[in-house]
């Protein structure tokens, strides 16, 4: 703001009457000031996408473009300011002419039609995370969704999120769109996903008398995040009772379902070959319970529930079985 533009022209005390009349029929937008040395607007759409735009007269406007401020409590500082630097584009449009209500105009559809500014912030944090060659995050506008694909080895995952109007106050929704890893892990990560977008919202169902009044919170990153761990860890997970890796190599899902490379996922999170748990489980001493080899926790398994006492009785009665064999060979010899 110069002293120069303090008494204002002809063309500028023009453009503030008709600014004064048209910003107040834009809508969603209020009129904060309007003087020869600015004009400020506040754009309000939802409690959590508003903004205060303020454009500035330069002197010699308006054959020079307007400088364009944007300012909100709620939306990413990164997102404004790269939305004032397309102002300043926008303005250079319309030199030699009024500037304002174009601006004005233009930033409100510009919220309008990018729903995802809301996550602007959170998006590029997650693009951070996913560095991988393959790996691609799609931002689509229209549809206020954000697509991830994560790739690890030969595995990949497709992650669609759609954020809701009123985000963050609703979560996101996640949805695993695409994918080649065996059934049950993608069932495990939808499941965790979703509870973990809804954690983001909802207070706990137990809440300590000392914790402070619940506060929704954004819940793209924290899901996003956790399915990037997930799709990158796994593939290099190694079984803990033959040290192999414990999906197959080659990632056809087939193969995963079957055979050497059926994996089974137990309650400390680590996966294992079933046919190698199979034979731990089955194996002595059991009184103690199982523990994984990997993190020490005590392996709980839907398929292995039987108490300590069957499973010494089996054992028992199979190595009876094999001594009977044994003792049928050796008098065959
Ligand atoms: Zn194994
Ligand atoms: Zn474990």
């Amino acid at each position: 703001m110069t002293s120069e533009s303090v008494i204002p022209s002809k063309a500028l005390t023009a453009e503030l009457d008709s600014v004064k009349t048209e910003i107040p029929k834009l809508e969603d937008v209020k009129l904060i000031a309007a003087v020869p040395q600015l004009v400020r607007s506040e754009i309000y759409k939802t409690e959590h996408k508003q903004v205060s735009v303020t454009c500035m007269f330069q002197p010699g406007y308006p054959d020079v473009p307007l400088v364009t401020e944007i300012k909100s409590k709620t939306l990413g500082y990164k997102f404004m300011s790269g939305l004032a630097k397309v102002c300043d584009t926008e303005a250079k449009k319309y030199l030699g002419q009024p500037q304002v209500v174009h601006i004005v105009q233009f930033v409100s559809n510009f919220l309008d039609e990018n729903p995802l500014c809301v996550c602007a912030d959170e998006i590029s944090l997650v693009k951070g995370k996913l560095c991988g060659a393959k790996d691609e995050v799609k931002l689509k506008q229209k549809t206020s969704q954000v697509v991830l694909k994560i790739c690890q080895e030969e595995y990949f995952l497709n992650l669609r999120m759609t954020i809701p109007d009123d985000y963050p106050l609703r979560q996101i929704v996640p949805e695993i769109t695409d994918h080649n890893f065996p059934e049950f892990l993608r069932t495990n990560f939808q499941a965790q996903a979703t509870e973990a977008a809804r954690q983001c919202v909802q207070p706990p169902l137990k809440k300590k008398p000392k914790d402070p009044p619940f506060v929704p919170k954004p819940s793209l990153r924290p899901v996003a995040e956790y399915v990037i761990e997930c799709v990158k860890k796994y593939p290099l997970e190694i079984c803990p009772l033959c040290h192999e890796r414990a999906l197959p190599v080659d990632s056809t899902s087939e193969s995963a379902t079957r055979g050497k490379y059926r994996v089974e996922k137990v309650y400390c999170g680590h996966l294992f070959h079933l046919i190698c748990l199979t034979k731990f489980m089955k194996t002595p001493p059991f009184s103690e319970g199982k523990f994984c080899p990997s993190c020490g926790k005590q392996i709980f398994h839907e398929k292995f529930k039987v108490s300590a006492k069957v499973l010494e009785d089996r054992w028992a009665h199979k190595q009876a079985k094999q001594r009977e064999l044994e003792e049928v060979v050796d008098f065959l010899d």
